[in-house]
């Protein structure tokens, strides 16, 4: 390699080690000012100065007697203090052939010493410099000082870099200095695949509770205890990362595999969970990632780590692989959960359609059930099967139904004025049944739109009756005194007796599609759908049948005596114009029907 090539590569990485630093440009610290302020008093000399070269400028971390920031990098002593890593004492400027007409030459300073500030590494990243007006001799005591000062500054340095590096509580290297490490592996081995282990101690809410009980202290106790204990377990040879309160992380050996190592991990776990290292019912887990370095960002490895500690907490051994596609359903569902916010706002993303529910005997449309639909501006359309579940479980269960019951209350106020005789189903969600002043929220929606309480059924599945029977009968009781229908959707899917359901004030019962969908497999499935059937109407109820997809079906039903129908066979859920369209022929048909059967 040239001389030249080989300085500009040299310069690179100094340069290199100075930015990582983080120093450049940071506030005066009085760290750094205790220093320097003994330099000059040791020489008694007016100036001195913590001086670090950069690409084009001498900056002044800290400094005695000078006003400005910087000075340019051309012709600063302290610049051939860091290249060479080396001493500098210029006596006499005047005298200098190099300095006397450097900047600070003609600004009329005569002696400079400056010693080295060398990284670990061997860079030189600058000097701790005094300066003069006079020329000057240095003793060599003079110059050990000097040395020993700048290897104070050094020390300052480290310290304030390992600051946030270092845990505190454990003394191990910490998550910044785990995704500082990833990254050297990928610069170092990009392509040689490694395995990461994240070992978490405890759930969360274990340790608020255990701090409840037992103080912080015996946490932090607890938390060193485990550090000991897999710094023992993993040797010398491996570096251990505390990479959050109660987490650790480590790299296995290059080249293990991982089976055997997932095997060994889960193995070691057992015992360490049977040996309790402090006698605590604390659940500790381990999540594993398998990753090239080239491939995965180090922040990207920290997150598969997370991902998987959590799936483990849900499995047999407590210990996980991380899973893509299980980061990715779950990655998903935080999406929905995160972009059902702004959909709500938006005015074209989320819509109802309506499904005709059609009575038995007669063959007229006698209402409709309104269903969610939402087009997801990425995602496209998402079922409500997928993301009306994710929702129910959030704080916005509570907004979703609000929304879709004034959507369906107007769309059935409409209806009313055009002279259709239907009532609108709405399906509502458990938490609305736990939710203060649901009722009156209905009530006042229906005054709203003008639309009397016999043209509302609400939906309910019978495991959202069960959550909380006691309110949830309250709550029923008052909506049905307000004249409201209720519905238990789902019938047959929950673990409910129907004599417990006698209890509620529910008018009718839907029973469950895939009852329906089965009707044509054998007796056992017919005689199941047909006592439910008797039993509910035995008990006062209204039977309806989901998921008609079929005219065999329906005649099955109608020799059952099933009140109502809704399902493919008869219509899809459709857009609020078709449904009309589709009303209107209905109609007609139904009616030539009828009076052929009257003339028959
Ligand atoms: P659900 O209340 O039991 O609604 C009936 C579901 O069965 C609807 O699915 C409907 O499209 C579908 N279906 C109707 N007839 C047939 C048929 O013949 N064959 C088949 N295979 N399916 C049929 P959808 O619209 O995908 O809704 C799924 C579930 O999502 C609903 O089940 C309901 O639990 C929930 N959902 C939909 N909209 C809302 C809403 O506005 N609020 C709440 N809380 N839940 C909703
Ligand atoms: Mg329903
Ligand atoms: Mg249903």
């Amino acid at each position: 390699m040239s001389e030249p090539l080989r300085y500009e590569r040299l310069e690179e990485a100094r340069l290199g080690a100075l930015q990582e630093l983080n120093l450049l440009d940071t506030p005066p610290s009085e760290s750094f000012d205790r220093i320097t302020r003994m330099a000059s008093q040791i020489f008694n000399l007016p100036i001195s100065a913590v001086s670090l070269t950069d690409r084009d400028r001498q900056w002044f971390k800290s400094r005695v007697g000078v006003d400005h920031r910087s000075i340019p990098r051309d012709k600063a002593p302290c610049a051939q203090v860091a290249e060479s890593a080396d001493v500098l004492v210029i006596s006499d400027f005047a005298q200098d052939a190099c300095y006397a007409d450097s900047l600070l030459g003609r600004s009329g300073i005569r002696f400079y010493a400056g010693a080295p500030l060398i990284t670990r590494e061997g860079y030189g990243l600058g000097a701790l410099c005094v300066l003069g007006t006079e020329p000057r001799a240095v003793a060599a005591s003079e110059v050990a000082a000097l040395r020993d000062l700048a290897a104070m500054v050094m020390a300052q340095i480290e310290l304030q870099h390992a600051f946030g590096r270092v845990d505190p509580l454990s003394g191990l290297p910490s998550r910044n200095q785990f995704l500082d490490d990833l990254a050297d592996l990928a610069a170092e081995h990009p392509d040689e695949a490694r395995i990461a282990v994240l070992v978490d101690l405890a759930r969360p809410e274990q340790v608020g509770a255990y701090a409840r009980v037992m103080g912080p202290g015996r946490i932090d106790d607890m938390v060193r205890e485990a550090a000991r204990e897999l710094r023992r377990l993993l040797g010398p040879e491996r570096k251990l990362y505390h990479t959050a309160a109660t987490q650790f992380a480590f790299l296995a050996a290059p080249g293990v595999t991982q089976d055997n190592y997932v095997r060994l991990l889960a193995e070691g776990h057992r015992q360490a969970r049977q040996r309790s290292m402090t006698g605590m019912l604390l659940t500790s887990a381990i999540g594993v990632s398998v990753f090239k370095p080239c491939a995965t960002a180090p922040q990207d490895v920290l997150r598969a780590l997370y991902s998987a500690v959590q799936d483990a907490r849900s499995s047999p051994d407590l210990v996980s692989v991380y899973s893509s596609s299980a980061d990715e359903a779950y990655q998903r569902r935080y999406r929905l959960l995160q972009d059902f916010g702004p959909a709500l706002r938006a005015d074209n993303q989320l819509r109802l359609v309506f499904q005709p529910r059609i009575d038995l005997p007669t063959g007229r449309c006698i209402g409709a059930e309104a269903l969610l639909r939402w087009n997801h501006p990425d995602l496209g359309p998402v079922s409500p099967g997928e993301f009306v579940p994710v929702i129910e479980h959030s704080p916005h269960a509570q907004t979703m139904t609000a929304f879709v019951l004034d959507l369906a209350i107007a769309q059935a106020r409409r209806w009313q004025e055009a002279e259709h005789r239907l009532v609108m189903s709405v399906n509502v969600s458990a938490a609305n049944l736990h939710e203060p002043g649901f009722g009156s929220s209905v009530e006042s929606a229906l005054r709203r739109h003008g639309l009397a309480p016999e043209r509302l059924e609400l939906e309910v599945t019978e495991s959202a009756v069960m959550q909380d029977a006691d309110q949830a009968r309250r709550q029923l009781d008052a909506l049905a005194a307000a004249g409201i229908r209720l519905a238990i959707d789902d019938f047959g899917t929950g673990y409910s007796s129907l004599a417990y359901l006698q209890d509620m004030p529910a008018h009718i019962v839907k029973i469950d599609q895939s009852f329906v969908r089965k009707l044509g497999d054998g007796e056992r499935e017919k005689s199941l759908v047909r006592s439910m059937i008797s039993l509910s109407h035995d008990l006062g109820y209204r039977v309806v049948a989901e998921g008609v997809e079929n005219v065999e079906t329906a005649d099955r039903l109608v020799a059952m005596s099933c009140d109502e129908v809704q399902g493919y066979f008869y219509a899809r859920p459709l857009e609020v114009d078709q449904f009309e369209v589709w009303l209107q022929e209905h109609k007609q048909s139904a009616e030539r029907e009828a009076k052929i059967n009257a003339e028959l």
